[in-house]
């Protein structure tokens, strides 16, 4: 069973360089990795595409798909007031292209995903100081004072999850961290088929 239903979760907060490691990775990786596109119901930022980036749902839209059970976890992700979720047909079209289906969600969302799924092969992406987090969220320069103090206090109770993952990856130099994680992926895989 565990076979087919492969799942990979990354974690990490917001500004730790995890949209660059996510594409390295989708190239790189020793095994396929098929990204979900989570459903979220905040407004998408310039050059984000909808139905690639994410599926851009208003809070109605979201919460009908809740009621039907579309959703295999959500989350209202911390102190930013929108919800982000991942859509079960995400899986299934990760499973029947024969890959990994690849889940970039918060800590809550994460825990949720343990449960249904303990097969799941779970990373925290840490950022190698809380300066230098800082330094990359105010590089990327589309969020207000406002958004980035909230983002650095999200970051600091992300953190404390950390623990519950099976793996933590600094991304202090990026090939460094699309190695550790390439090197993770063979490991499982080659775990999963021994
Ligand atoms: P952003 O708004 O910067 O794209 O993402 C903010 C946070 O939402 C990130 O920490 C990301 O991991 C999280 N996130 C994105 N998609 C999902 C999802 O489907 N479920 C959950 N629980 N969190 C998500």
């Amino acid at each position: 069973m565990r076979g087919k239903q492969r799942i990979v979760v990354l974690s990490g907060p917001s500004g730790s360089g995890k949209t660059t490691l996510v594409k390295r990775l989708i190239h790189e990786a020793p095994v396929r990795l098929v990204k979900s596109i989570s459903a979220t119901t905040r407004k998408p930022r310039p050059q984000e595409v909808d139905g690639d980036d994410y599926y851009f749902l208003d809070d109605a839209e979201f919460r009908k798909r809740l009621a039907n059970n579309e959703f295999i976890e959500h989350a209202e992700v911390f102190s930013s007031g929108f919800l982000y979720g991942t859509l079960r047909t995400e899986l299934e079209r990760a499973w029947h292209a024969g890959g990994w289906a690849f889940l970039e969600i918060d800590v809550q969302g994460a825990m949720k995903v343990m449960q249904q799924y303990p097969q799941a092969v779970t990373i925290f992406l840490k950022t190698p100081s809380p300066d230098e987090f800082e330094r990359r969220l105010r590089g990327r320069g589309t969020e207000s004072e406002d958004i980035i103090q909230k983002r650095l206090a999200t970051a600091a109770k992300e953190l404390q999850f950390a623990d519950r993952y099976q793996y933590s990856v600094v991304n202090d130099q990026l090939d460094d961290a699309v190695r550790q994680i390439c090197a993770i992926l063979k490991s499982e895989e080659s775990a999963e088929n021994a």
